[in-house]
């Protein structure tokens, strides 16, 4: 699998880390069962997904990779924060 890095370029997925599911927003409220599902509970996508990856082998930044987790396909990649939509 290639992952573009916004700042390096087309790089081997080797170089990468994954670090987390990118949809995940962080509760606005003090409720405790809001943060239980933060912290702990984790869906398991099959299909298009965005993630969260750091290129640990190269300039180190965190970018949004939006894939396909059945075919590995790499539709889309950015920084955080640039895509409106996240
Ligand atoms: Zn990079």
């Amino acid at each position: 699998m290639k992952i573009k890095c916004p700042y390096c370029g087309v790089r081997d997925q080797g170089e990468f880390s994954y670090e987390g599911d990118a949809t995940i927003k962080r509760p606005q409220t003090d409720d405790a069962d809001a943060w239980r599902e933060y912290v702990y509970s984790r869906n398991n996508p099959r299909g298009p997904h965005k993630e969260l990856w750091s290129h640990i082998a190269g300039c180190r930044a965190w970018i949004v990779v939006e894939r396909n987790t059945l075919t590995h396909e790499v539709y889309n990649s950015y920084l955080p924060g640039e895509n409106k939509d996240d």
